[in-house]
């Protein structure tokens, strides 16, 4: 689910909110002045492609090798 990021034109309040892809729109207010008048802002980030992969280096069990 995205998360799309709202500041309020009325009291400067930014905040973020869940969003579906499908669906429809709801009225989005401030959480703080309970104000429509609010603007969607652009997230940091976003085109976020592919899953998330780890890429860890394969860890080799060896024994310790020292002649003792
Ligand atoms: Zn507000």
């Amino acid at each position: 689910m995205p998360i799309y990021e709202y500041i309020c034109l009325k009291c400067s309040e930014q905040f973020s909110l869940l969003q579906r892809v499908t669906g429809d729109q709801k009225e989005t207010k401030c959480p703080k002045c309970s104000s429509g008048d609010v603007k969607k802002m652009l997230s940091s980030f976003c085109c976020s492609s592919g899953s998330g992969k780890s890429i860890s280096p394969a860890v080799s069990a060896g024994g310790f090798s020292g002649g003792g």
